[in-house]
């Protein structure tokens, strides 16, 4: 889906939300859909001065803080970054498989998972506010490219 097409489906739950879908907001979240994998506010605010050279990191804190809250992107936790989500007009549960070599993320919506950890919790009488769940490793590219020998089964 293009970028375009994804600026079109924000502009339109924003409009239906009530909330503001400022320019600064489109410039972090046009950013954002064009970053292949994770982007680090740092990095995110280096190429925010390229399109408002006034931006400062609180800039980019607000932004991203809004388009969190809107589901917009999702943070990754391990990687202190933020990451494109393509499906935020629905809610939905959340895993990643995050590639150490080349930093590909890839976003699982397991619900059986999900509802595994939630009963995990309730088990232990314990009231989950927020819940990451990352792993890491290696993509397929990346282990044909290095594998990683540690983890392979004699053959
Ligand atoms: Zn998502
Ligand atoms: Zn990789």
């Amino acid at each position: 889906m293009s970028i375009q097409h994804q600026l079109e489906r924000a502009d339109l739950l924003c409009k239906q939300r009530g909330v503001r879908f400022t320019p600064t907001r489109r410039n972090v979240f046009t950013l954002i859909a064009s970053f292949q994998g994770a982007v680090s506010a740092y990095d995110l605010l280096d190429k925010l001065k390229e399109l408002e050279p006034n931006a400062k990191p609180p800039t980019v804190y607000r932004a991203l803080d809004f388009l969190l809250t809107q589901g917009f992107i999702h943070k990754v936790e391990s990687l202190n970054a933020f990451l494109f989500c393509e499906h935020f007009d629905e809610d939905h549960p959340m895993q990643l498989l995050i590639c150490n070599g080349c930093g590909l993320v890839v976003e699982l919506h397991d619900a059986a998972i999900h509802q595994a950890f939630e009963q995990q919790a309730k088990l232990n009488g314990f009231a989950i506010i927020s819940q990451s769940i990352e792993a890491h490793g290696q993509c397929q590219q990346c282990q044909k490219i290095a594998p990683n020998t540690q983890h392979q089964v004699p053959s």
